[in-house]
């Protein structure tokens, strides 16, 4: 698909609220521009849902869940409308990856090889869950000499809010609507304010899917104003976060106030560890797309490079290789390999950190500046000679830029990569098993992978602990975590 193309398709996506089976047009007078991010045109003006709209959202979606349409149906009924989602996603894949393309940013075939595949797998997942939520039969010994039979049984948790980042739109949409509409949790999704155009393209997809009123909503408008009145809403059960630890402790707060559950998964400074005996040539490869793809704009980056000492100026001639092979431009022009970042002011951040790099002593060897054209690109950037106590080894950056450190035995590796405040994943790549589980079994992370950058699935379950925030998405743990666990004691 065409640039042109795809801005077309952006004109036609509803960009209203969606709630109680309709697009409404929202009363308060505001609304926000989408600004596509390589040309820095706005490309569309999206009404922002306001206390009135949130409030209706909240009220359908629980005159859904208690006695109403949705909270009827089966599970079986849910695994039907979960697949025809999916259907849908498959059959409009081109557009969707074209959409995320424009609204993010991003190359033209990272959405079409990963977040699309991902999203319509994560549909599919969850539609075969729907009609298996089962509890568990526990034997028990007894009660005042009498006999007793004890099961559970999983309920759907509520309301659920789930909120989204701009880097990965539908993908973590799906994410976190697959599983709660799974459960049977009625959901209602505030998409990001700077990428909102796949998720209301997605809305009205679930619309067409034939989902009754009030299962599914979704509520455009900024963080501080929507995305804040949803999760102080008392009618909200549960919050599904994804985004920045900062709005994480934001959200967590709300949470508190009424004991409502919350799922967070948050940043990264996930660590990759090359040790000496890998294959050079294959981590090589797997370390620069664990930095480099979708700009660096993803949790799991691999933004601290570990590198054994014997292989280290190896590693990083290879890297600066892979970085300088590294075609930046528009998304939608063949040969493209990276786009550009999702703002200005996130360009000018991830400026400043760069320039941390070289303030505090970290060696240049790749990258660094933007380039001299319209859109906010910035060079995939490696900093040689760097130590894990550097500014640019500790903050989350969520760009192109990567800290290479050397470390000179495997307990050092892995104290450097558990020195940090988050622990989301890591790569490990080594041609030893001994080692690679040992390795994978000391790291501090939600997710080890070794020999390959991230190996996503939406039957594994995925999250972090520390600054990476708490719970799981995804897999089995995706549905305990939309789902409370009632026990039932009979006295026989
Ligand atoms: P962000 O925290 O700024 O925004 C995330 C979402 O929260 C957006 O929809 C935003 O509108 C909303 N929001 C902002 N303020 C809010 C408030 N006061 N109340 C309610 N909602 C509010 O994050 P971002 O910049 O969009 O995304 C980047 C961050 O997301 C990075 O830290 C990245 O690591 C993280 N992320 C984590 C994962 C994961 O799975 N762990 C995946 C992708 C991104």
């Amino acid at each position: 698909m065409t640039r042109a193309e795809a801005e077309r398709l952006a004109a036609d996506v509803p960009k209203e609220p969606y709630y109680a089976g309709r697009w409404r047009a929202a009363r308060g007078a505001a609304a926000f521009d989408v600004v596509d991010p390589v040309t820095e045109r706005c490309i569309a003006t999206v009404a922002e849902a306001g206390s009135e709209e949130v409030d209706e959202a909240v009220r359908a979606a629980r005159s859904a869940l208690a006695d109403g349409p949705w909270g009827k149906l089966d599970g079986s009924d849910r695994a039907r409308l979960l697949n025809r989602v999916a259907d849908l996603l498959e059959e409009r894949s081109e557009q969707f990856a074209a959409l995320e393309s424009l609204d993010v940013g991003k190359p033209g075939f990272e959405p079409r090889v990963i977040d699309l595949p991902q999203a319509i797998r994560t549909f599919r997942h969850f539609a075969g869950w729907a009609d298996k939520v089962t509890g568990r039969s526990i034997p028990t010994p007894g009660y005042m000499g009498r006999p007793t039979v004890s099961y559970t049984v999983r309920e759907p948790v509520g309301v659920v809010a789930a909120i989204t980042p701009w880097n990965s739109p539908t993908m973590i949409a799906a994410w976190k609507v697959a599983p709660a509409l799974a459960a049977g949790c009625p959901v209602i999704l505030k998409p990001p304010e700077d990428a909102p155009l796949t998720s209301l393209l997605l809305a009205s997809l679930i619309e067409e899917a034939g989902f009754p009123p009030g299962a599914f909503s979704v509520l455009p408008g900024r963080g501080p104003m929507t995305g804040q009145l949803l999760i102080d809403h008392p009618g909200v059960d549960k919050i599904s976060f994804t985004g920045s630890p900062q709005t994480g402790h934001k959200v967590a707060v709300a949470a508190a106030k009424g004991f409502r559950r919350t799922t967070l998964e948050l940043g990264g400074k996930s660590p990759q560890l090359v040790f000496a005996d890998a294959d050079l040539d294959a981590a090589a490869d797997g370390v620069a797309v664990g930095i480099f793809a979708n700009q660096g704009e993803v949790c799991a980056a691999g933004s601290r490079i570990l590198v054994a000492r014997a292989v280290y100026d190896d590693i990083v001639k290879r890297l600066v290789t892979r970085a300088q092979g590294v075609r930046l431009g528009d998304p939608f022009d063949d040969g493209t390999t990276m786009g550009a970042l999702i703002s200005a002011r996130h360009r000018d951040r991830v400026a400043r950190y760069i320039a941390a790099g070289v303030a505090g002593g970290a060696r240049l060897v790749a990258g660094g500046r933007q380039p001299e054209r319209p859109g906010y690109f910035v060079e995939p950037t490696l900093f040689a000679d760097a130590t894990n106590a550097m500014t640019i080894a500790r903050e989350e950056i969520f760009g192109p830029v990567a800290a290479i450190i050397a470390f000179d035995s495997d307990d050092e590796a892995v104290a450097i990569a558990n020195d940090c405040d988050y622990a989301l994943a890591a790569t490990v790549w080594t041609s030893d098993v001994g080692r690679a589980h040992t390795v994978a079994g000391k790291i501090k992370a939600g997710a080890v992978a070794v020999n390959g950058w991230s190996p996503l699935d939406p039957a594994l379950p995925w999250g972090g602990t520390r600054l990476s925030g708490h719970g799981r998405d995804l897999g089995w743990a995706g549905i305990e975590a939309s789902t409370e666990e009632k026990t039932v004691t009979v006295v026989l």
